[in-house]
């Protein structure tokens, strides 16, 4: 019988990866935190409704990639295709929309049904951020300088540029929507079919046809910031103003209208040209009707999100390398349980010592290869005589000429950590 696999686009991550995942998370935690950011954990499955009546029926997410089932009684759930929706749900539900100002992150796994390819994934994971009852540009402008700021604390400054957009309110959508069918009808040959499809359910979205031949045609259309009404307009002038005034480099595209129907005003990517046609490591923008929308009292708000597994697959273009090696191996040929009473001693003693013990046994030269194989920078050596006199030896694994040494067991610890903050500081 075969053994069963994974499902197609949904991946395991080993334990050689999961440093640079940690490193990542560590670094996103932080910049969250000197931004007053707090984190927020809702549920990965959420009534499909929730999903529907936020992202918009007729959008690639809600019509074809959304993962969802019947539970037993009946009712339609999904997995969480984005974070937003269920933030903006739990947030209202608990009453969090007063006073303004609430700030919250999150992170987890995402879920789309869509072709499995380099940089796109079934299950795959986001970081994303939300702000909420605060309406001013310096809020989108705080955003975009957290990403800045991101960016470089990962060593990817200079590798993602920043393009960024206005999609009006709500009202100003609904003008240029009818002078954009009334531009795309007569050119509805020149269209791939789901944009054909399009022209009445979701125009805007056309822009985000990838097509060459829908693109040349979207090129030409009328823009929507022609459409924009004053408010909106000066929102986006002052966006845009700041930017300039604090030194952010980026690029106004009118093209750019994000695959979701919630947004409004404010919307931008953060785009990498290193690792192909999924280049967008970071999206986001304002949805000031969303949770008005979703049945709260009328809040605006603002977010963004990134692709976890995009950032790191650009990381390693840019050459991080994360590890979580050992500082110490023990090897060991006395009983089991004195070798765990010592490792449990030193562990006891030095909080933070990442300690692997050659539990299996065998010879020493087999119990050094494998301390040699962890990447430990010591080797701690217990045998008989050792154990009967106290002592036990510190081998530096990595040293050219010998450097091996006896210590008493209950000074260890104490040099043990001395040699460990040596090797940090090298
Ligand atoms: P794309 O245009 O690449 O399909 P999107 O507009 O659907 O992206 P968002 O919903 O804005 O993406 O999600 C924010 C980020 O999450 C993206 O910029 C990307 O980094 C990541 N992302 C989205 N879908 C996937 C996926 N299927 N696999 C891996 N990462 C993804
Ligand atoms: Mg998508």
């Amino acid at each position: 019988m075969s053994s069963i696999q994974s499902i197609r686009g949904m991946h395991d991550i080993l334990p050689e990866q999961s440093p640079l995942w940690r490193w990542l998370e560590s670094r996103v935690a932080e910049i969250f935190a000197a931004y007053d950011f707090h984190e927020i954990r809702t549920p990965i499955v959420e009534k499909t409704e929730l999903f529907t009546r936020a992202i918009g029926q007729t959008t690639d997410v809600v019509e074809k990639e959304m993962y969802a089932f019947d539970d037993r009684n009946g009712e339609s759930l999904s997995l969480r295709p984005e974070g937003t929706a269920g933030v903006v749900r739990s947030v209202i539900q608990h009453g969090l929309t007063q006073p303004p100002g609430l700030k919250v992150w999150y992170q987890g796994p995402m879920f789309r049904h869509e072709r499995p390819q380099k940089g796109r994934q079934r299950q795959f994971h986001q970081f994303g951020a939300e702000v909420f009852g605060l309406e001013q540009p310096a809020v989108d402008v705080e955003l975009i300088l957290l990403g800045e700021r991101l960016w470089s604390s990962l060593g990817l400054a200079g590798r993602v540029r920043l393009e960024i957009n206005s999609l009006g309110d709500r009202e100003d959508r609904e003008r240029y929507r009818r002078q954009l069918i009334e531009y795309l009808e007569p050119r509805r040959d020149q269209l791939d079919a789901d944009s054909q499809r399009r022209i009445e359910t979701n125009p805007l979205r056309i822009f985000d046809s990838k097509n060459p031949d829908t693109q040349a045609v979207m090129d030409q259309a009328p823009r929507l910031a022609d459409a924009m009404g004053e408010e909106a307009r000066a929102h986006f002038q002052e966006v845009c103003r700041l930017l300039d005034e604090l030194g952010v480099e980026y690029r106004i595209n009118t093209g750019l209208v994000r695959g979701l129907d919630y947004y409004c005003r404010t919307v931008f990517e953060w785009i990498t040209d290193d690792l192909g046609a999924q280049g967008t490591v970071c999206a986001g923008g304002r949805y000031d009707d969303l949770v008005a929308i979703q049945g709260g009292k009328p809040t605006p708000g603002i977010g963004f999100a990134m692709g976890v597994e995009r950032l790191l697959a650009l990381a390693e273009t840019a050459g991080v390398e994360a590890s979580q090696e050992p500082h110490a191996f023990l090897v060991s040929q006395v009983s089991p349980e004195a070798t765990l009473d010592v490792a449990e001693r030193l562990r006891s003693e030095l909080p933070g010592l990442r300690l692997a013990v050659a539990l299996s046994g065998g010879k020493f030269k087999a119990q050094f290869k494998r301390a040699d194989r962890s990447g430990a920078r010591y080797g701690l050596i217990l045998g008989e005589s050792e154990l009967a006199a106290g002592n036990i030896q510190i081998k530096d694994l990595r040293a050219s000429q010998a450097d091996q040494e006896t210590v008493a067991l209950d000074q260890l610890a104490s040099r043990l950590a001395e040699r460990i903050g040596r090797t940090d500081n090298d």
